[in-house]
């Protein structure tokens, strides 16, 4: 495990001393989350949880969870599901000790988990014991030309409400658990993805609400809990005052947030946006630093107007902008309460933020 030592170790304490903004990590996997904290990472910002289903063992029960019929069929795999996402939380739960753990419902570019070969589209449609030709005709109509804009986030929640109902028992669950084998109070904070309007947030919340209250009945537990949502379309930053009302917190996907803004696909940017710099019609990667005059207005703008409705809403942003200097000094002079990035980048965000503190005490 790698760990802060010596003179930098002093440095950090430095720079963790003056800084204003919380820092986190985006972390899925045990060893991130260990790593997170080894860096000095005070929670974590955003659990991928759609990362938790390529594993060779699960992405079977996933394949027949999208491509299952009816509801019976999808939760008969999501009942395999449950166990394995359950341990997934306890474990960083368990690892994260009572610091926060944000927990991001699936947001999966579909396509990713369809079968792609006749052997996978076999082995499905065997499982689920039905024709092959029954398996090939739902992929073909799961097809989309451009999944990004497409069937993910919360609109899976919305379509599929039990895919969520699973998900959200499975944090609740762990959270018991972690409670017990931990001695601390585990308040997991759930975040619905790719949110535009309230309206969305209203069902899915009601979804991660009767399940929490179910597994109160079940276990006899009382669950303290967050709902929030991400920021990431430049509908929900227009509308975060409607948004604010059903959330408990926002944090702001600044990577599809910069590719909605911009028009400009994050996957193919690379094609063109050297030019773009070498040319000086963008200053810097908008992928990489954000673009203060537009993507940086809509963050702006929805940090306002969440706060405007409910004053004390937690503020963060977890797009790959969180462990970027220029990013996170911007964070800082808008009031955001954390920065969340990836483990390695935790001990350049502490020391950004810090800087971000004493230029804020200068001016
Ligand atoms: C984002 O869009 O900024 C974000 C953090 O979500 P993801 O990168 O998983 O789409
Ligand atoms: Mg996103």
């Amino acid at each position: 495990q790698p760990e802060l030592s010596g003179e930098f170790a002093t440095l950090m304490g430095w720079a963790d001393k003056v800084r204003r903004l919380k820092v986190r990590a985006n972390a899925e996997t045990p060893a991130d989350a260990r790593m997170a904290r080894s860096f000095g990472a005070e929670g974590i910002g955003l659990c991928r949880t759609e990362h938790m289903f390529f594993d060779a063992g699960r992405i079977l029960a996933v394949r027949e969870m999208i491509l299952a019929d009816d509801e019976a069929g999808r939760r008969a795999a999501l009942a395999k599901l449950l166990p394995m996402q359950r341990d997934d939380f306890v474990e960083l739960f368990e690892i994260m000790k009572g610091l926060p753990v944000t927990i991001r419902l699936l947001d999966p570019p579909l396509h990713e988990f369809l079968p792609h070969t006749e052997a996978e589209t076999l082995e499905v449609a065997k499982s689920l014991g039905v024709d092959v030709e029954r398996i090939e005709r739902r992929n073909k109509e799961l097809h989309e030309m451009n999944p990004m804009l497409g069937f993910r986030g919360c609109r899976i929640a919305i379509a599929f409400p039990e895919i969520a109902e699973m998900q959200a028992r499975a944090i609740f669950e762990a959270a018991v658990i972690a409670a017990k084998t931990t001695g601390e109070t585990v308040v997991p904070e759930i975040m619905v993805p790719l949110i535009a309007t309230k309206a969305e947030l209203d069902i899915v919340g009601a979804v991660i609400r009767k399940a929490a209250a179910a597994v109160e009945e079940e276990t006899g537990a009382k669950l303290t809990f967050q709902v929030g949502t991400m920021i990431e379309l430049p509908r929900a930053a227009l509308q975060a005052d409607k948004i604010a009302e059903s959330a408990e917190f926002f944090s702001f996907g600044t990577n599809d947030l910069t590719q909605t803004t911009f028009g400009v696909s994050r996957d193919d940017a690379g094609t063109f946006l050297g030019t773009y710099v070498q040319k000086g019609i963008v200053e810097t990667d908008p992928f990489v630093s954000i673009d203060v005059d537009g993507v940086g207005q809509l963050v702006k703008l929805g940090a306002e107007r969440g706060r405007a409705t409910r004053p004390n809403l937690k503020l963060g942003i977890c797009g790959e902008h969180g462990g970027d200097p220029a990013s996170v000094k911007f964070c800082d002079s808008i009031g955001l309460d954390y920065v969340s990035c990836s483990p390695f980048r935790v001990p350049i965000a502490r020391l950004a933020a810090a800087q971000a503190a004493l230029a804020h005490r200068k001016a």
